[in-house]
């Protein structure tokens, strides 16, 4: 690894061991929890499903009179929703999907097994006892735990609280998540670029971000390259916000404020990292708030969201497990002149299951991004050879 330069790792442990999760709980309807961290452990009240039924359109019968009699009366009809009655000794009852199993039935025969001739049906296939009966608590056992605290919820987790009678569940509150953006080159998109300006691109990049984990955001907007301008954004974003991210102006070149700004307001620590893309990165706090300073490159700021900022605002959120689920991937391609610090290439999916890289691997080259389906994760001065094994980080799992 390069002298002076932190590696990923630590940088990582770092932030992650300063992380100070939410503890702010609000209770939500069940209907909209999904996305939300579950604040409490639920337990059910209750058994699933509340009563034996009937998993089949078809006859319960009891497999006791099967053995004598093939050909059965049936004595009753009984729909999902209705409680039929006990099963007369020798007949079947009609009974549809999600229907009580009537007292003295033991199994249900489906109806494509059957023939039916008026009040009589001839059971073609004899069933075992306990056939396509789903039986009282065989999916949640009253008293037990249907899901751990700390769980993002996703939409079968709320349903299955919605199964058990949940109407509203207790989530910790969203993080405040302030961004604001330097640079005296930016312009929006919809105004017109002057000679020597560009847009502001990581605006909708880190909006984007923000949006995907879940935050509530606070959007300071383009903030000119000045120490004072720097210094004011971030006093109204610390009393606003639980944590604060930023792009551009953490180099250490004139027009770079961001360190003086967290220096003057709070307490920083500035890391140069061993990875490629991104290099510098900025960490503190001003007054209650964490701020995380991100490079302007848009592949940087895009690739440092997703490694450190991602994990550090999972832990705020009040998640435990932040590592991203790596897959092991074929390289497609070959990479014979690594950096010597630890990359992060941008790869997309081929049609034969191997990885294909961008053949631009620059850090201001933002198409590599989006047409990219994630990340290879290189450790430092290693080659990559056609066949190789890499480890893969897809967006899919950088996104949860
Ligand atoms: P900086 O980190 O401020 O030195 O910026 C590094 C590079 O990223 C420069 O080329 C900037 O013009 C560019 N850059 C900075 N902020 C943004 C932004 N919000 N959107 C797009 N490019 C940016
Ligand atoms: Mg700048």
């Amino acid at each position: 690894m390069n002298k002076g330069l932190l590696s990923v790792d630590e940088a990582l442990a770092q932030l992650l061991a300063g992380a100070r999760p939410v503890t702010d709980i609000e209770e939500l309807p069940t209907l909209e929890a999904t996305g939300r961290i579950l604040a409490r452990a639920q337990r059910s009240t209750m058994d699933v499903p509340p009563m034996d039924n009937s998993a089949m359109d078809g006859y319960a019968v009891s497999t006791s009179d099967l053995e004598r009699n093939a050909s059965l009366r049936v004595s009753q009809k009984i729909m999902a929703g209705s409680v039929g009655k006990p099963l007369e000794p020798g007949t079947a009852a009609r009974i549809f999907t999600g229907a009580p199993i009537p007292p003295g039935a033991d199994a249900v025969v489906m109806q494509e097994h059957v023939t039916a001739h008026g009040e009589e049906v001839v059971i073609q296939k004899p069933p075992k006892a306990g056939d396509w009966v789903r039986y009282v608590g065989s999916d949640v056992k009253n008293g037990g735990e249907i899901l751990a605290a700390g769980k993002r919820l996703a939409p079968q987790d709320t349903g299955l609280a919605a199964s058990v009678g949940i109407k509203t569940l207790p989530v910790f509150r969203k993080v405040r998540l302030g961004l604001f953006f330097t640079g005296d080159e930016l312009v929006m998109p919809g105004e017109p670029l002057p000679p020597g300006r560009i847009y502001n691109s990581n605006r909708f990049t880190l909006r984007g971000l923000a949006q995907v984990f879940g935050c509530e955001t606070r959007d300071y907007g383009i903030v000119p390259d000045s120490l004072e301008a720097t210094r004011e954004v971030l006093r109204r974003a610390a009393a606003e916000c639980d944590l604060i991210v930023t792009s551009g102006g953490v180099s250490v070149g004139d027009a770079d404020y961001v360190k003086p700004a967290v220096e003057a307001e709070g307490r920083l620590l500035m890391w140069k990292i061993s990875m490629k893309p991104g290099r510098p990165l900025a960490f503190g706090t001003v007054r209650d708030a964490f701020f995380i300073g991100l490079p302007g490159n848009p592949v940087s700021s895009f690739v440092t969201f997703l490694i450190f900022v991602r994990p550090f605002l999972l832990r705020v959120q009040g998640l435990k497990d932040v590592q991203p689920k790596a897959i092991a991937a074929r390289a497609d391609f070959d990479w014979p002149e690594p950096d010597a610090r630890r990359e992060f290439l941008r790869v997309k999916w081929n049609a034969q299951g191997g990885l294909d890289l961008y053949p631009t691997q620059d850090s201001a080259v933002l198409t590599s991004t989006s047409w990219a389906d994630g990340l290879v994760d290189n450790p430092a001065q290693q080659a990559i050879r056609k066949g190789d094994t890499v480890r893969f980080l897809p967006y899919s799992e950088l996104y949860t």
